[in-house]
């Protein structure tokens, strides 16, 4: 195989990381459009735009170089471009399920590994075989030394310690917002004026089924944006990116988050150069060390541990439902509805996925995903939901956030216990309980939060599934202390409007 053989380029490969290697340098690139992967799911608006947006950004940078091709299936593209190819590996067991095929048929000369993230999966696996249990944390620090990343020449952890989570967990201030400097907001150009009308046209023809409202594009679909925008969250939101990471406020729907994940997950960024980035800044003294360990912990941790577990744990991974979970979401839930919600932290949480395509963490894990956990939907559906709904939503990024950290519904694979919790929790972290129709401290009555009698009910339900867990003994014995245990439980069953 030759330097000169074609680069098929899947639509979140788009960076330069990728197609601008000494390897690939000199390669043809052929990006597909396909009209099914875009209609097979009801994939929010503004995310199909934004995936459009960065193909044909990226074709028309490239020039003379990049055919871009349309067509119905990936398969008819690559028929249709006519000549073998090499690809990097994908980013979801069906993707690299038709990778192998179209090898056997010779349509594919190599699968090469990818960039997209910093550890190999061959690596990884050598890391993860024997081990008893696997641990984020564990991973981390190996990942920290390996790639010497805020260590000492020693090996010892930058400031004597891995984890400064501690510091990092302070509610939010009295405030309607934070009060940092704005996210970097693209302008639209010519572009995404082409894609807003060709899905307009999908729509019209019913050939595309998106929920969400259109808006204007939000997040970096292109190599120079993601720059702007990590250059802007380093120099004036990453200092303050961790005492608030676990806040939320209703008037600020980014609070210091680095909206970053959009652009990561199309390629745009490479996740080491945007580490060693935030590492420069601790040593330049823009930010302290803290909100940078925090940061880095999301990329060079989060993000690559969710990646690997993607692989390691095989497709069936996505099937566990060890709570038995099997409510249906429901139709206010899947059409992004909050008018059919007066928990104003659901309400919000749920508008913001409806006008943006976004919520940040803490809305995924401890509003919107913990109300799923109460309300026993199915895990599965879930994980489909949160890939087609928000803006970041990738087959590999879903299982061990959504059936693992979110649902537990892997019995405690990806986190130690279920992350659920009651109003009070969100009353501590967020200024949404103080305009809400609903009482967090109330479990009984008309008044009752939806999540403080919700968190019990559940605790109720699957009291015995959770008994051999030793972190969730003090709520289980709370549990039995509860002098409305079966009033509780029996008006939640009945609930309807929240
Ligand atoms: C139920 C649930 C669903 C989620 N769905 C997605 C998703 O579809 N796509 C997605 O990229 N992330 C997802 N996450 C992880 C995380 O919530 C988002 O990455 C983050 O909110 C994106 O916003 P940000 O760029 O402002 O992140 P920040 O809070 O600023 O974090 C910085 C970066 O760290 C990375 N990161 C941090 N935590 C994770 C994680 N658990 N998994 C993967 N990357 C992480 C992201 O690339 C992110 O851009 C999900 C988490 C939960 C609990
Ligand atoms: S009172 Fe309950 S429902 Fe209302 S915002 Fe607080 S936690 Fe959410």
């Amino acid at each position: 195989m030759g330097d000169e053989t074609p680069l098929w380029l899947f639509g979140d490969q788009l960076g330069r990381h990728f197609h601008a290697t000494p390897e690939n340098r000199g390669r043809e690139v052929l990006l597909i459009e396909s009209e099914a992967a875009l209609a097979r799911r009801p994939f929010h608006r503004q995310k199909l735009h934004l995936v459009l947006s960065a193909m044909r950004h990226l074709a028309g940078e490239l020039g003379d170089r990049a055919t871009l091709v349309r067509a119905r299936t990936y398969r008819e593209g690559l028929a249709r471009f006519g000549r073998p190819v090499v690809v990097h590996e994908p980013g979801s067991h069906a993707a690299e399920r038709l990778v192998a095929g179209l090898i056997e048929e010779g349509r594919v000369e190599a699968e090469l590994p990818t960039p997209g993230f910093i550890r190999s999966r061959r690596d990884f696996a050598a890391w993860a075989d024997g081990r008893g249990r696997l641990v984020m944390e564990d991973f981390y620090r190996d990942q920290r030394r390996r790639f010497a990343i805020l260590v000492e020449p020693d090996g010892d952890p930058v400031g004597g310690t891995w984890n400064l989570d501690r510091d990092n967990r302070e509610p939010p201030p009295h405030r309607a917002a934070l009060g940092v400097p704005r996210a970097y907001r693209p302008r639209e150009d010519e572009v995404d004026r082409g894609v807003r009308d060709d899905l307009d046209r999908l729509l019209r023809a019913g050939r595309i089924r998106p929920v969400g409202v259109d808006g204007p594009r939000l997040f970096a679909a292109t190599h120079d944006e993601a720059r702007r925008a990590l250059r802007r969250f380093l120099t004036t939101r990453l200092a303050s990116f961790g005492p608030h990471q676990d806040a939320m406020l209703a008037g600020d729907w980014t609070m210091s988050h680095a909206l970053l994940s959009a652009p990561l997950n199309l390629g745009l960024l490479d996740p080491l150069a945007v580490v060693r980035e935030a590492e420069a800044r601790l040593r330049s003294g823009e930010a302290p060390l803290n909100s940078v360990e925090g940061f880095v912990r999301q990329i060079l941790g989060w993000r690559e541990w969710i990646w690997h577990l993607y692989w390691y744990l095989g497709p069936s991974y996505l099937g566990r439902n060890a709570l038995d979970a099997r409510t249906p979401l429901p139709d206010w839930w899947r059409r992004l509805d909050p008018s059919r919600v007066s928990a104003r932290c659901l309400r919000t949480a749920l508008a913001g996925v409806r006008d943006r395509a976004y919520a940040h963490h803490i809305q995924r894990l401890m509003v919107l995903g913990n109300f799923a956990l109460q309300r026993g939907f199915a895990p599965r559906a879930l994980t489909e939901w949160f890939a087609t709904a928000f803006v970041d939503g990738h087959p590999w990024v879903m299982p061990a956030n959504v059936i693992g950290m979110s649902q537990y519904a892997d019995g405690g694979v990806a986190a130690t216990k279920p992350y659920a919790a009651g109003g009070a929790y969100i009353n501590a972290m967020s200024d949404y309980c103080r305009d809400c129709r609903y009482d967090p401290r109330i479990r009984l009555g008309p008044d009752a939060c939806p999540f403080t009698a919700g968190y019990w009910a559940w605790l109720d339900r699957n009291a015995t599934r959770l008994a051999g867990n030793r972190r969730m003994s003090r709520p289980l014995s709370g549990l039995r202390r509860l002098a409305d245990r079966e009033a509780v439980v029996e008006q939640e069953e009945h609930r309807r409007r929240y």
